[in-house]
C-alpha cells in the first residue's frame, strides 16, 4: 500500500530516491521519508505528507550518499506524521528499515524488546522490526535480518540499511509486491515497476520469504533456507512514457483514454479466425477445455471493490452465454462465510493488481477446498498470478490512478471470453451466434473511442450537474452491474453521495430518498426492459428528480421524459457494461476536476489494499 525504493550504485541516492517515490506516491501517499548513507554515516529525513513536503523539508540541506532507500507510506499503526514515517530506525540508530504491510504480532514482540530494556518513538509496527533486528545485529546484517524475520507475522516487504555496511541494501517480502530492479553499476528495489523504469527494464520479483542482498556491482538472492538461488530475469515492456501522464491533466483521464487500446491488447491476442469461422482461444492461459465438459458445478467469482463489480457483471455473462450457475461475492465476506466448495468448482478472482489481500485470502480458501482457481490481473509477476492454476492478464498497461478505470473494462472483457469459451464447450453457443458475438467483440475498442471522441457532452453536463451530492444510478440485468461501478467511480472521486440501485428495487424503498436534489442516471441497454425502465424513470421524475439517460444510438424512446440522453454505440445487449460505464468514468472525471479535486489521489483511498 506505500511505496518502497532502494538504490546503490554510482549516482547521488537522493534523486534516484525522490524520483522513484514519486511514481509511486499513488501506493500510499501519508507521509514519505529516506535513509542516506553520507559522510555523516547513517541519516534519516521523513515528513508527514506527500513528496513535495519531504523535499520541501530538505531542500536547504546537501545530502551525498550514493547508498539509500526511501518509503511513502499509508498509516495502518500510528496516525501519519512526522515519526511515524518511514524509515524507521532502531533505538540506536543503526538499523533503518522501510517496509509495506502489517505486523500482526507487533503487540508481543514490543512488549518483548521493552522487557529488554528497548525504548520506542513511534507508534508503527515498523519500528518493531528495525529493532528486533538490531537485537541480533552483530556484524552481520544479512545474518539478523533471517533471525529477524523468523519471528515476524504478518504481511511484509522490508527495504534494510544499516550502520557499518554501506555497501549493501538488503530487501525481504512476504506477501506484499517487491520487486529488484538490475542495472549497469547500479541496483534498485521497488514495490512496483514504475519506480525502477527510468534506470532498468531487468527485474527480479521476489517471492514470499526470499532475501534480496544488493550490492553495487551484483545482487544475490537467497530463498527461506538460506540457500543462494538463480532467480530469472524478467524482461519489464511497458516503456517509460507509459508510466508517465503523457500529456493528460491526470492520469485518470489519460486511463480512460487508454482504454481503446487496453481492449484492443486484451481482446485481439485472445481471438482466432481462420476458414473454420472466429474462436476464443485460451490456450495462452494453459485452459483445461474438461474444465466445463466435467463441471456441472458452478463458477465461483471474488473479487473487491471495482473488481468486485466485474465480477457481478461475469455473473450475469456466465449465466447468460454459458448456462452455469455462479455465485459472486466481495472477497472481504466470502473469507469469512463457511464457504461449501465442490472440486468442480471452477473459483475466479479478479484484482488489478494482484495483490489485493481479501481476494488472496479468498483465494487460498478456494484452494484449500479443492476449487480451481483462474486469476483475472493485470500484474504479471503478483502473487494472485503466482498462486493462481490459471492466469489471464489483463493487458492494460500500468495503472496509476486510484479510481480503476481501464482494468476494470480490460476485467471485463477477459470475463466475456471465459464466459463465451465455456458457452461453446457446454454446447450452449452455436457457430452463427460465435461469429456474431466476436464481431461485437472486435468492434468494442473502435467503439469505445466513438465515445471518448464526444467526452464534450459529458463535460457540459457534468459542469451543470458536478454540485449534486444525491446522485443514484439504476438499471436492470447487465445495466444494474454497470450501474455499481458507475456510482463507485463518482463517490470515490468527487465524495457525491452516489448509489446505485436495480431499478425494479427504487419502490422499495430508495424512492424515498428521492427529491428535486436528486440525480438519477438511468442506464438503458436491456431491450427487453425498456418498458420497465421507462415506468421507473416516471415515476423519479414524478418526484422532482432531473435524470439523465445512457441508451443506444438509435434509441429514442427515452428523448421524450430524459432530461438529458447521452448514446453509445450499439453492441450486444450482454457486452454493454463496457460501454455504458465510460461516459460514467468521465462524468465522474470531471465532476471531481470541478469541485477542485485531485481525480488521482482521493482522500482515504489507495490503490492496492494489501492490508485488510
Ligand atoms: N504498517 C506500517 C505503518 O503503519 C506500514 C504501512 C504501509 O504499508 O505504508 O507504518
Amino acid at each position: 500500500m506505500c511505496g518502497i525504493v532502494g538504490y546503490i550504485g554510482g549516482k547521488e541516492a537522493l534523486p534516484v530516491l525522490l524520483n522513484g517515490l514519486k511514481r509511486l506516491e499513488y501506493r500510499g501517499y501519508d507521509s514519505a521519508g529516506i535513509a542516506l548513507f553520507g559522510p555523516a554515516g547513517l541519516t534519516v529525513h521523513k515528513s508527514k505528507g506527500r513528496i513535495r513536503e519531504l523535499e520541501e523539508k530538505i531542500s536547504a540541506e546537501k545530502l551525498p550518499g550514493m547508498v539509500g532507500i526511501g518509503h511513502t507510506r499509508w498509516a495502518t499503526h500510528g496516525e501519519p506524521s512526522d515519526i511515524n514515517s518511514h524509515p524507521q530506525t532502531d533505538a540506536e540508530g543503526r538499523v533503518a528499515v522501510v517496509h509495506n504491510g502489517i505486523i500482526e504480532n507487533y503487540g508481543r514482540l514490543k512488549e518483548w524488546l521493552i522487557s529488554k530494556g528497548l525504548i520506542f518513538k513511534s507508534e508503527t509496527d515498523t519500528e518493531v522490526v528495525a529493532n528486533l533486528i538490531n537485537f541480533y545485529y552483530k556484524d552481520d546484517i544479512l545474518s539478523a535480518v533471517r533471525e529477524a524475520v523468523k519471528r515476524l507475522e504478518g504481511s511484509y516487504a522490508l527495504g534494510i540499511i544499516a550502520a557499518g555496511e554501506s555497501d549493501r541494501i538488503i530487501a525481504v517480502r512476504r506477501e506484499s509486491p517487491l520487486v529488484v530492479g538490475l542495472g549497469k553499476g547500479e541496483n534498485l528495489i521497488a514495490s512496483d515497476v514504475p519506480a525502477l523504469l527510468e534506470y532498468t527494464r531487468e527485474v527480479y520479483y521476489l517471492e514470499d520469504g526470499e532475501i534480496a542482498v544488493l550490492y553495487r556491482d551484483h545482487a544475490e538472492v537467497y530463498n527461506g533456507e538460506g540457500q543462494a538461488i538463480e532467480k530469472e530475469v524478467s524482461l519489464i515492456q511497458w516503456d517509460a512514457a507509459a508510466a508517465e501522464k503523457g500529456g493528460f491533466e491526470h492520469f485518470m483521464l489519460k486511463e480512460i483514454h487508454e482504454q481503446p487500446r487496453a481492449l484492443t491488447d486484451t481482446l485481439r491476442a485472445r481471438i482466432r479466425t481462420n476458414t473454420d469461422g472466429a474462436s476464443i482461444n485460451l490456450e495462452e492461459i494453459g485452459f483445461n477445455e474438461s474444465w466445463t465438459r466435467e463441471n456441472s458445478g458452478r463458477v465461483v467469482i471474488t473479487a473487491c471493490g471495482t473488481a468486485w463489480h466485474a465480477g457481478v457483471i461475469g455473473k450475469y455473462a456466465f449465466e447468460h452465454y454459458a448456462g452455469i450457475p455462479v455465485d459472486v461475492d466481495t472477497a472481504s465476506e466470502f473469507r469469512y462465510r463457511n464457504p461449501v466448495f465442490d472440486p468442480k468448482d471452477i473459483f475466479i478472482v479478479i484484482s488489478q493488481s494482484g495483490e489485493t489481500a481479501d481476494t488472496l485470502a479468498a483465494m487460498r480458501l478456494a484452494k484449500q477446498g479443492g476449487a480451481r482457481i483462474i486469476a483475472i490481473t493485470n500484474v504479471v509477476g503478483s502473487t494472485l498470478a503466482r498462486e493462481a492454476d490459471l492466469v489471464m492478464y489483463t493487458w492494460a498497461g500500468p495503472e496509476i490512478a486510484v479510481a480503476s478505470t481501464k482494468a476494470f473494462t480490460t476485467q471485463l472483457a477477459c470475463l466475456y471470453l471465459i464466459a463465451l469459451k465455456f458457452g461453446v464447450l457446454r454446447g450452449r453457443i452455436q457457430k452463427a451466434d460465435m461469429a456474431k458475438y466476436i464481431e461485437a467483440l472486435e468492434a468494442i475498442p473502435a467503439q469505445a473511442e466513438t465515445i471518448l471522441s464526444g467526452k464534450t457532452n459529458i463535460q457540459r453536463f457534468a459542469s451543470l450537474q458536478f454540485n449534486k451530492n444525491k446522485v443514484f444510478f439504476m438499471g436492470r440485468l447487465f445495466d444494474y452491474a454497470a450501474c455499481l461501478e458507475s456510482a463507485l467511480k463518482l463517490k470515490e472521486i468527487s465524495y457525491a453521495h452516489s448509489e446505485a440501485f436495480a431499478a425494479g428495487e427504487i419502490k422499495h424503498g430508495p424512492i424515498a430518498l428521492v427529491d428535486t436534489s436528486t440525480l438519477i442516471v438511468a442506464l438503458c441497454t436491456q431491450s427487453s426492459l425498456f418498458d420497465k425502465m421507462e415506468s421507473s424513470i416516471t415515476q423519479v421524475k414524478a418526484r422532482g428528480a432531473a435524470v439523465a439517460v445512457i441508451t443506444w444510438e438509435d434509441c429514442k424512446r427515452f428523448d421524450r421524459i430524459a432530461d438529458e440522453v447521452f448514446r453509445i454505440p450499439k453492441t450486444e445487449d450482454g457486452f454493454s457494461p463496457i460501454l455504458s460505464v465510460i461516459p460514467a468514468q468521465l462524468f465522474a472525471y470531471y465532476c471531481s476536476v470541478l469541485r477542485g479535486l485531485d481525480p488521482d489521489k482521493p482522500r482515504n483511498l489507495a490503490k492496492s489494499v494489501t492490508v485488510e
